[in-house]
């Protein structure tokens, strides 16, 4: 059985890549719980800005400590990234982030806008 959702978890990036796995890890683990109703997870699928392989595992980290002894637990997470558009606010140049940068293509400028809105969604979850 598999949910479709898609839910924002987080309004506000970081770029300077310090994003709060934990809080993040929480709130998917909630979300999935959540739409499980009781029910086994035993995949997550989560759609990812196209940051470092860091927070992934970070997510993975947190996921396996947090959904001890849940319906969570021992649930593959599944990553699937997608770009990430970001507005530059010194040059107002628009592009996608495709690499880990903190700075404008164009100018180099580090005052950036994330346009895309959130970096970290739950796609659906499969249960048993
Ligand atoms: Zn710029």
């Amino acid at each position: 059985m598999t949910f479709s959702i898609l839910d924002i978890t987080c309004n506000e990036i970081n770029l300077k890549l310090t994003m709060r796995e934990f809080k993040v890890t929480q709130h998917l683990l909630d979300l999935a719980r959540e739409k499980a109703n009781s029910k086994q997870i035993v995949r997550v699928n989560v759609l990812i800005g196209p940051f470092s392989e860091e927070r992934e595992q970070s997510i993975e980290f947190y996921w396996k400590d947090l959904a001890k002894d849940s319906p969570g637990e021992g649930a593959k997470l599944h990553f699937e990234h997608v770009p990430v558009a970001i507005k530059c606010l010194n040059c107002t140049g628009i592009f996608y982030l495709d690499e880990e940068t903190a700075m404008c293509k164009f100018c180099d400028s580090e005052r950036l806008q994330l346009l895309s809105g959130e970096d970290v969604r739950l796609e659906s979850i499969v249960v048993e």
